[in-house]
Formats: C-alpha cells, sequence, structure tokens
C-alpha cells in the first residue's frame, strides 16, 4: 500500500479547460466574466446576495476589518483554536482579540462565556465553525443584539454547511471563505467575501480596488475613478477564478465523495472508538456539515502522539491541528484571555485523519485498517 498523503488536491475536471480560456481571451485580470459566475455560486452556497472573490480568507478577513472600520483599542472576541488570520487580520488595524474559550463538544465558541468577555470597546464577535459543525448562532445572534456588535463568520471550513436550515456565511454582517488547496473547493489560493448588508458591499468593492471606484467605472457609472478610501489589492486573476468556476460547478460531486469518507470514518470506528475513550465528532441534529475534516479526540496528549506515530509507520498522514492563538508569542503580544483551558486540552488530544474528494476505496480501508489496530495504553494515575 503506498502512502496515503493527509491530502490530495481534487480535480473536478473542468479547471484546465476553463484556465486555458481564461488565459486565451487576454482578460486575465480580476473582476471578468470566470469571477462574476464564480462570485454567483459561491452566493448561491452562502445565501447571500453579494460576494466578492478575494486572494485568500485572510485577504477577506482583512478586507471585513477594514469594511468595519475597526481600529486601535478596538476588542474582538473570537476563538484561540483557529488559525492565526482570523486574528491577524484585526491586529493589522490595531484591535484587541479577546480570546474565549471553546465547547468541549462541537469545538466552537463557547457562547456561554462571551458575555463575561463583552466591554466597552468590544465591537465584533467572530465565529469559526470548526470543521464545518456550525457555531450556537441563536444565542450568539441574541448577545451580538444585545451589546450592539457585528458578527463576522469566519467561514473557511463550512461552505455548503447549515444551522437550522440556513446555509452559513448567511449569518454574518461578513462571512469569509477560503479556496485554499487544503478546503474543499480551492484554487492554490484564495478565498471571498460573502457580504450581509448592502450598505456594506459597495464600499467592499471600493476597498477591494486600492480604495477606488474602478469597478464603478468599468460600468460606466462613473466617468473617471479615483482615491475614495483606504483600501488594497484583494482581487484576484479571472485565471484563478476559472479554476476556481471548474470546483465550484462540481460541488455536488466533490461533497458526495467527501461526506462518504466522512460517514465510512465515522461508522467504521464507531466500536473502536468506544472501547478506547475516543471521542469522535459531535454533530448537533439542528445542522449539518460539509465534511472538511475528520477529527478524533484521543484520551491523552501522549496517545495522540503516539497514534499520529502509528498510523505513519503504516504510511498514514494524519495530523494535528490549531495550536492556541492566546498562548502563542504574538497572542501574548497583541491579545488577551480570560483563560482557555479547553483549548488547551482540545489542541493536545486532537488528530485528523487523510480526507479528500480522490481518496481511493483503497486508501480509505487502509486508515480505517491502520487506526484500529492501535490501542491507547491504559494510564493509571
Ligand atoms: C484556512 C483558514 C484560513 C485561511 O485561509 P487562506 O485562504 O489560506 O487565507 C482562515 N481561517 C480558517 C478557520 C481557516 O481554516
Amino acid at each position: 500500500m503506498p502512502e496515503v498523503p493527509f491530502n490530495r488536491a481534487y480535480l473536478a475536471g473542468n479547471e484546465t479547460g476553463y484556465v486555458a480560456q481564461a488565459i486565451a481571451s487576454g482578460a486575465t485580470g480580476g473582476d471578468g466574466s470566470f469571477t462574476k459566475k464564480a462570485s454567483a455560486l459561491v452566493s448561491s452556497l452562502t445565501g447571500t446576495t453579494s460576494t466578492l472573490l478575494t486572494t485568500s480568507c485572510t485577504h477577506a478577513l482583512e478586507l471585513s476589518a477594514l469594511l468595519l472600520d475597526i481600529g486601535p483599542g478596538d476588542e474582538i472576541i473570537m476563538p484561540s483554536f483557529t488559525f492565526t488570520s482570523t486574528a491577524n487580520a484585526f491586529v493589522l488595524r490595531g484591535a484587541t482579540p479577546v480570546f474565549v474559550d471553546i465547547r468541549p463538544d462541537t469545538l466552537n465558541l463557547d457562547e456561554r462565556l462571551i458575555e463575561n468577555a463583552v466591554t466597552g470597546r468590544t465591537r465584533a464577535i467572530v465565529v469559526v465553525h470548526y470543521a464545518g459543525v456550525a457555531c450556537e448562532m441563536a444565542a450568539i445572534l441574541a448577545i451580538a443584539n444585545r451589546h450592539r456588535l457585528v458578527v463576522v463568520e469566519d467561514n473557511a471550513h463550512g461552505l455548503g454547511g447549515s444551522y437550522a436550515g440556513r446555509p452559513l456565511g448567511s449569518f454574518g454582517v461578513l462571512a469569509t471563505q477560503s479556496f485554499h488547496v487544503t478546503k474543499n473547493v480551492q484554487c492554490g489560493e484564495g478565498g471571498a467575501l460573502a457580504i450581509g448588508d448592502e450598505r456594506l458591499s459597495e464600499r467592499a468593492e471600493i476597498v477591494r480596488e486600492k480604495g477606488t471606484d474602478r469597478a464603478r467605472f468599468f460600468r460606466g457609472q462613473v466617468d473617471k475613478y479615483c482615491w475614495r478610501e483606504l483600501g488594497s489589492s484583494y482581487l484576484p486573476s479571472d485565471v484563478l477564478a476559472a479554476y476556481l468556476l471548474g470546483q465550484l460547478e462540481a460541488f455536488p460531486d466533490i461533497q458526495g465523495k467527501r461526506l462518504r469518507i466522512w460517514s465510512t470514518y465515522d461508522d467504521a470506528l464507531a466500536d473502536w472508538s468506544a472501547e478506547h475513550g475516543i471521542q469522535r465528532p459531535t454533530v448537533p441534529a439542528d445542522r449539518t456539515h460539509p465534511a472538511h475534516l475528520y477529527y478524533l479526540l484521543l484520551p491523552t496528549a501522549p496517545a495522540r502522539d503516539e497514534f499520529i506515530r502509528h498510523l505513519a509507520e503504516r504510511g498514514v498522514r494524519a495530523a494535528h491541528h490549531y495550536q492556541p492563538l492566546h498562548s502563542a508569542p504574538a497572542g501574548r503580544r497583541y491579545a488577551r484571555t480570560a483563560g482557555c483551558p479547553v483549548t488547551e486540552d482540545i489542541a493536545d488530544r486532537l488528530v485528523r485523519l487523510p480526507l479528500f474528494a480522490g481518496m481511493t476505496a483503497a486508501e480509505l480501508e487502509h486508515v480505517v485498517v491502520s487506526a484500529i489496530s492501535y490501542a491507547p495504553a491504559v494510564v493509571t494515575t
């Protein structure tokens, strides 16, 4: 059995042809015809009316911070169990991330701890739907309303997921997507910003176009374009959008494959995990997830490391995930927290199994057989 990688980029079929078409057209700048088609598909998946493609999810988060006029002294509530970009985007504007701990079941922001972290300087709550399983959105939106805070969804894991029948990406005033090569739908590096507020969408277009109203100029709405406000360049080439369109059009195919792999893991590992005190993912009944990742929580940190080694010896590449941001050097410098003990515990015990749309039946079988041949040592204290 050859090695099973942690991830292998999946090609749905039309990507290369679309990329060739985009190059041949000569119109390889941003906001071309492929960008328009890809944006419309992202809007339909997130249930929003306005989507702007960006060069990454990181950039969509930076764009969000600019659009919300976040500045020095502002505080942003977010989990510590996330990628650095969630925090960096706001620190770049001079704001302070305030890390709130996660729930031990869904590994999402613990809504019961949010209100304690709200101060007169709090501006926003950034939620991350870990593994594409939604946060407790009803409670979080109620807290946001009570304190007049905006909600931003870092929806890098959640495209295609839902909460109470509503698509993820439709809850925040802004929601960011990632099309990095490790995500369900990818173009190497890419992202999008879904905008739930009409007043922000016009400004978003300006901020993303170096602070100019060039998009309006190209539509013939103004006769010259100029520097309107603070901005940057977050606009991907239409060549990348062509790649992305090939993936987005195959979304049902990609998702069908990923969900099948996810369910196979969850069924095949059920008895083994119960026997050894290993926790499988929790998906509450009122939400669906897009099979972004499959994780297990081992009973102890040494068992997790040993399990990763056990799989590696059998050619299976499994991986841990986020190292807590609050205890990282930059987290200590730029952010604050009242403590995140659950985050620390989870980060030490979590392992992700290989999961990608092109995984063969033999690869899947090999991962399962390799996993269930492991038994954590019983620790007596
Ligand atoms: C992948 C990821 C990002 C960053 O996405 P890029 O497109 O690589 O910038 C941000 N947040 C979360 C939660 C992610 O998983």
